[in-house]
């Protein structure tokens, strides 16, 4: 509960700081659904953490040419499918799962059978023993096997995600893989399938978003050693926002302007989710989470960033 009330300050401090230049600009964007303006990127951090016992990830990417892409699936197809219907999705170039634990992949059949079609499937997949050592906490290979190949079946590829690839790039769009690591000896070994995670950059323009999985304290210090280049204007919480997710030095190397938690309510108000709200309170950085704000919305605009929740806009544009 004070953490929330804490969040909430935040928030209202920052809201009366733009509140002016804010609704300026709001006069020209409305709402997200009426901004289909040609070269806007969107991001809906979809709200799949409406369950308040059970967190989950899926984001959806709108690029200016009206592809969409998806990273992570949600946990069904529950909140997943009527959220993409709704927006009027029918083609996915590429869901990319971050990491194969069931809140987010547990989606991906339920999409294809909807009938949203998808270009093309991305994963990395643990060693049998890394997955074996997380069956308490939900790696189920026969599960992952089972859906995987039946998503090949159907005639969709399914490819692993690769360090430094680029999985769609148009105009001054580019979406980066910085990250994924893999569970093989003779190189940097994740310790677990969270550490895993697929880290991506989505650069529009001069802005960026960092979605970061689950990703852990180990797989954020690899990320450091490497000096692999993670600042973002959003970041995208690893690990719903709670530990172990990355150290504090990884979250000061992003320097975000806000963070985004895919987080439902029961796990939201544990303490095990404070760090994260420490920082944030004393960076003075507006913290959105999935289950007070519900769908959250990111348009990017001539290089000016708009936000808004499902409640309504939140603030918008501008270099801080
Ligand atoms: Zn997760």
């Amino acid at each position: 509960m004070i953490e929330n009330i804490s969040t909430r300050s935040v928030k209202s401090r920052v809201l009366s700081l733009f509140a002016v230049a804010g609704l300026a600009l709001l006069f020209f964007l409305g709402n997200p659904s009426q901004s289909n303006t040609a070269d806007n990127f969107q991001w809906v951090a979809i709200n799949v953490n409406a369950n308040p016992r059970q967190q989950a990830d899926a984001h959806l990417l709108r690029f200016p040419s009206g592809r969409y892409f998806l990273i992570d699936a949600g946990r069904s197809g529950e909140f997943i499918v009527p959220a993409l219907k709704q927006r009027g999705v029918k083609r996915l170039e590429a869901v990319i799962i971050s990491h194969v634990h069931k809140d987010h992949y547990g989606g991906l059949l339920a999409i294809q059978q909807s009938g949203i079609e998808i270009g093309t499937v991305y994963r990395n997949l643990p060693s049998r023993e890394g997955c074996g050592r997380e069956v308490p906490w939900g790696c189920d290979l026969q599960d992952i096997d089972s859906i995987f190949s039946t998503i090949f079946r159907l005639g969709i590829p399914v490819k692993t995600i690769q360090t430094g690839e680029t999985l769609h790039q148009e105009a001054k769009h580019s979406l980066d893989v910085l990250a994924a690591f893999a569970q093989k000896s003779g190189e940097y070994e994740a310790p677990s399938v969270n550490d895993m995670s697929a880290v991506l950059r989505l650069s529009a323009g001069n802005r960026r978003i960092l979605f970061t999985g689950d990703l852990d304290s180990p797989g954020g210090d690899e990320i450091l050693r490497r000096g692999i280049d993670i600042r973002a204007d959003v970041l995208k919480a690893p690990h719903h926002g709670c530990e172990g997710l990355v150290s504090e030095a990884f979250l000061e190397m992003v320097a975000p302007r806000w963070i985004v938690v895919p987080a439902p309510t029961n796990l939201w108000n544990q303490p095990r989710c404070r760090r994260v709200k420490d920082f944030a309170t004393r960076h003075r950085i507006p913290l959105l989470v999935n289950a007070i704000d519900g769908d959250i919305t990111f348009e990017v605009t001539q290089d000016e960033i708009a936000v808004f929740t499902q409640f309504g806009p939140i603030l918008s544009g501008l270099t801080r």
